[in-house]
């Protein structure tokens, strides 16, 4: 066994002690020899701001080292380096602005903040002339931020793809095995602990479309916002979606998708139809993913947690060690200052759909149907009917087809006398 090294200290100033914070300080402190032997660095939590100082937290963190007063640690000149894992936007813009003008890297969890204010932070960190890092607030554990900044710093990104909510992931995942309906797979989400008692956030898409705000201003270079996003949740997908989808060699999965049209970014979260041979086809339970297409790379996929305290504490140590090293070595990570991104209509999206349609089942019905998708230019891939009589459904796939078409297309379909109802309207891959 070697001798604990004692390596350079840094002092950690910590923003927050729940799930996350806690998870870091017992990290650091299991790794601290480990880490002080590959860095020759020795990070110690000296100081953590929390609301309540009264709950024991059970963290190994020196005595009184608990504080009400945010402010002062940001401006503490013993502290080298800030985590912030408070969540929220205010206080935590303020207290990162000033932690950065004081001149202290700072490293963040915190995706509802950098999805609204990403770009302010970024360029008052590159004036500053230090790090703000924030590997953890996308997809938790997987690296997806450094991929982004470093590997692929040279490549052309094409098109960014992930499974970035795992509570929805776990739901659909249910659904899918096991046959359960979506109010059902949602309180076993919410017993186990991945859904929220309010799972709005989780479940309509938000945190998701906060994520790919992020990833789209990493991967093409300008600002895209959380409000950019177009958003569409799960809370409407039927287990007859996703019996139809299994039919048909497909799931359902939670998509985020960045991706470039001309000099345009189009930015949207929805429940996506995915071939079962494609690589998020395999990603089950609350398991995250990441798969980016570029023009020299190909295809790459990232998998893993993408959440819980420990797998995003991990991520949160990974930006903690880099942020003190190039602090050390005096350069740094900039992302600079971003243009306002252009931002493509939804309208504008061509992709192939899932379309389910109640109709009466009688003579001539199925031709004025189709009619209706050919005077909108919407291509039929394949159609398949269940039922007879009053219980006739009708599921179509089309090729790829304008989003603006497709729209045009359902409109027409609500107002045939022979449509009893247009049910599922889901966008898919391939084609
Ligand atoms: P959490 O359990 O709610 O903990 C938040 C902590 O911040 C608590 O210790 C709280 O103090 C403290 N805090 C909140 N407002 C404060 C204020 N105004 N002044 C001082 N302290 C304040 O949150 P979490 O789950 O650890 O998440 C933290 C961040 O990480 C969020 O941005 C979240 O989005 C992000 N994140 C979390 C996960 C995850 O799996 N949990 C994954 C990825 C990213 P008290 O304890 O005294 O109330």
């Amino acid at each position: 066994m070697e001798a604990p090294s004692t390596g350079t200290p840094v002092r950690v100033g910590l923003l927050g002690c729940g799930n996350v914070g806690a998870a870091l300080a017992v990290l650091i402190d299991e790794q601290r020899d480990d880490v002080a032997r590959r860095t020759g660095l020795s990070f110690q939590v000296v100081s953590v701001a929390v609301r309540d100082t009264s709950i024991d937290r059970g963290v190994p963190v020196p005595d009184g080292a608990f504080t009400t007063d945010a402010a002062a640690v940001v401006a503490d000149p013993d502290i080298d380096v800030v985590v912030e894992v408070m969540g929220g936007i205010e206080p935590a813009r303020t207290l990162i602005v000033a932690a950065l003008e004081n001149g202290k890297p700072v490293v963040t969890a915190n995706k509802e903040l950098l999805a609204n204010h990403g770009a302010e932070l970024y360029s008052i960190a590159e004036a500053a002339g230090v790090d703000l890092l924030f590997e953890a607030a996308v997809a938790g554990a997987i690296p997806i931020m450094r991929l982004l900044r470093e590997s692929f710093a040279g490549e052309p990104i094409t098109r960014v793809m992930g499974i970035i909510n795992g509570t929805t992931n776990f739901i659909l995942t249910k659904m899918s095995g096991e046959g359960t309906s979506y109010a059902d797979a949602l309180a076993e989400a919410q017993d186990l602990g991945y859904a929220e008692a309010d799972p709005t956030a989780d479940v309509e898409g938000h945190d998701a479309g906060a994520k790919i705000a992020i990833i789209a201003t990493l991967a093409f270079g300008a600002e895209v916002v959380a409000d950019d996003v177009y958003l569409e949740g799960i809370s409407g997908v039927t287990a007859a979606d996703i019996e139809a989808a299994a039919h048909l060699d497909h799931c359902i999965k939670l998509l985020g998708v960045a991706e470039r049209r001309g000099d345009e970014i189009g930015v949207r979260v929805h429940p996506t139809l995915v071939p079962n041979g494609h690589p998020l086809a395999a990603v089950n339970d609350s398991f995250n993913a990441v798969f980016v297409e570029g023009d020299a790379v190909g295809e790459v996929m990232l998998y893993g947690r993408g959440a819980g305290g420990r797998p995003t504490a991990s991520a949160v140590f990974g930006d903690l060690i880099d942020a003190a090293g190039n602090s050390a070595r005096g350069h740094g990570a900039p992302i600079g200052s971003l243009e306002r991104a252009r931002i493509s209509p939804m309208a504008d999206l061509e992709t192939a759909y899932y379309l389910a349609i109640d109709v009466d089942d009688r003579p001539g019905v199925l031709a004025t149907v189709a009619a209706v998708f050919g005077e909108h230019n919407v291509s039929i891939r394949s159609m398949e009917q269940s039922g007879l009589g009053g219980e006739a459904r009708l599921v179509f796939i089309t090729h790829r087809a304008r989003e603006s078409d497709l729209q045009a297309t359902l409109h027409d379909l609500r107002g045939l006398d022979a449509v009893r109802s247009v049910g599922s309207v889901l966008r898919a891959l391939g084609d």
